[in-house]
């Protein structure tokens, strides 16, 4: 999975990763410009660690109390989903 894409609208290769319903969507950090969607089912299951967060808009940082989990994909993809599934965005950080 590559995450480093550059965004046709702006140039800008600042990404971010949202969760929309069921869907993936690689986000353009700059403008906000939808870069890539795929199936949030064709990425969750694996065992890459990330962490959940109520989206804050793009560009911005997802405040610490925001936190949805953390763990790996497998572990909390229902997490993930209970809450994109209403309509908020979910925002996507790999763990470094
Ligand atoms: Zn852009």
């Amino acid at each position: 999975m590559n995450d480093r894409l550059q965004c046709a609208s702006c140039g800008s290769d600042g990404t971010e990763v949202i969760v929309q319903f069921g869907s993936y969507c690689i986000r353009c950090a700059t403008c906000g410009e939808g870069i890539v969607a795929t199936s949030f089912l064709a990425v969750s299951n694996t065992d890459r660690e990330i962490s959940a967060f109520v989206d804050p808009g793009h560009g911005k940082q997802p405040a610490p109390g925001s936190l949805i989990a953390c763990g790996s994909f497998r572990q909390i993809a229902k997490a993930i989903r209970d809450v994109a599934d209403t309509g908020i965005l979910v925002r996507l950080v790999a763990k470094p």
